[in-house]
């Protein structure tokens, strides 16, 4: 296997472009460092050491490549060919460990011994601490200081593998605050220190870096759907939207194949009207998060408003430039889904199949009832996580249903 980097209209230009979306918006003290990992990612990834270490790493520790799955009932149920991609089976359960895996690999040929994070639900900060442990280097997860009260277990998880979990305590104390205080730690230390970014967001190159480590999903169904299905494109990709790895991984080696609709789900919360919502797409506005240009949910004045989702890991006010280029270029299609919809495709997924998936991965089962299919068409549901961190809602839920 090799990492494969592709040309595409869709991806970022030598700038870190995605036609209007995307650059590097960040402060002059943190230009040096933008700089030196700019000039020296792409060399060290396209190395054969660099790619003998991530595959290795990739299937005798993640597990992959992670299976392909023909949901038959499913199938039935939506009058399509449904196929899952498993991210859920990898180690740590989600997607999120190939981009960690990547990029503490780059860190240790750069010569770094100092990993910092941010996190808001800990799902990124669990995934860096995990690798921070194999790798044995030292791992600062900033986390704002509300979150931290809310997030208990994954807070244990990171301080178990060894990682020191430092309180933001600025502002609301969520996830913003955190990324500030990330940012404030890497200007003052930019000799030892390397910044891991949890998805496609923040200053080029992380969107294009992030995407590439995460394209390992897309290649494999590629070869996989060959297998299965005797061709390697399928009608429809669908990916849950919260930064955008999982989607960027799912949709990366199909960029270019136009047949393929490419469909992103956001978490719509209580409804996109409600105010309490994580649709970014379909209720923001064009502004600039986390060093980069893209869609932003904020008020009148330009400040960031604070989502809302059930599930934790698409509450974020902002979307990567990959896919606000998508949707302002229609290549992608964005479409949301409200809590109660990601609950019932849960539910439905668990009574059909025997998975049970994570809450976000749900937003993802819901738009197949948004969406009308022919009989052939082969479509890729990218199951971006398992569900055991989300059984307080799902029980909450459980308890509703047996009472109707
Ligand atoms: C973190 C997470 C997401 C959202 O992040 P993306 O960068 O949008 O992929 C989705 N699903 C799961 C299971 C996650 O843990």
């Amino acid at each position: 296997m090799k990492l494969k980097r592709i040309e595409s209209p869709y991806l970022a230009n030598e700038a870190g472009n995605y036609g209007e979306f995307g650059g590097a918006w960040i402060p002059e003290m943190l230009q040096p460092n933008i700089d030196n990992l700019r000039e020296c990612y792409l060399q060290i990834i396209e190395t054969e050491s660099f790619q003998k270490a991530f595959f290795h790493l990739l299937k005798t520790y993640v597990g992959r490549p992670s299976p392909l799955t023909f949901a038959g009932r499913l199938s039935e149920r939506y009058g399509a060919k449904i196929y899952l991609k498993r991210e859920d089976l990898n180690h740590t359960g989600s997607h999120k460990v190939n981009n960690t895996i990547g990029q503490i690999l780059l860190a240790k040929q750069l010569g770094k011994q100092r990993i910092i994070a941010e996190t808001g639900a800990g799902q990124h900060g669990v995934a860096t601490a995990t690798v921070c442990a194999l790798m044995g280097l030292q791992c600062i997860v900033y986390m704002g200081e509300t979150d931290i009260k809310r997030q208990a277990p994954n807070v244990a998880r990171m301080r178990m593998l060894g990682a020191e979990v430092r309180p933001a305590m600025c502002g609301n104390r969520t996830l913003k605050d955190a990324t500030n205080e990330a940012l404030r730690d890497w200007i003052s230390n930019p000799e030892d220190t390397y910044y891991l970014i949890g998805s496609v967001v923040g200053p080029h190159p992380y969107p294009e870096m992030v995407a590439l480590f995460q394209s390992v999903v897309s290649d494999e169904i590629r070869s996989q759907l060959a297998e299965a299905e005797g061709r390697e494109l399928p009608d429809y990709v669908l990916a849950c939207v919260g930064g955008g790895s999982n989607a960027a991984g799912a949709f990366y080696h199909f960029l270019n194949d136009t047949s393929v609709q490419l469909i992103g789900v956001e978490a719509a919360g209580l409804g996109v009207d409600s105010g309490e919502t994580a649709a970014t797409i379909t209720t923001g506005e064009v502004g600039v998060l986390h060093g980069s240009k893209s869609y932003v949910m904020q008020d009148h004045d330009g400040q960031v408003v604070e989502p809302y989702s059930i599930s934790a890991g698409l509450d974020y006010p902002g979307i990567g430039p990959l896919h606000a280029h998508l949707h302002a270029s229609q290549r992608g299609r964005f479409v949301h889904a409200t809590d109660q919809q990601a609950l019932d495709a849960a539910f439905l997924l668990t009574e059909l199949e025997g998975i049970i998936p994570a809450i976000e991965s749900a937003h993802a089962l819901a738009a197949l009832e948004q969406l009308r299919f022919s009989q052939n068409d082969i479509v890729v549901v990218n199951l971006s996580g398992r569900g055991d961190k989300d059984m307080e809602a799902y029980m909450a839920e459980l308890e509703i249903r047996l009472k109707k």
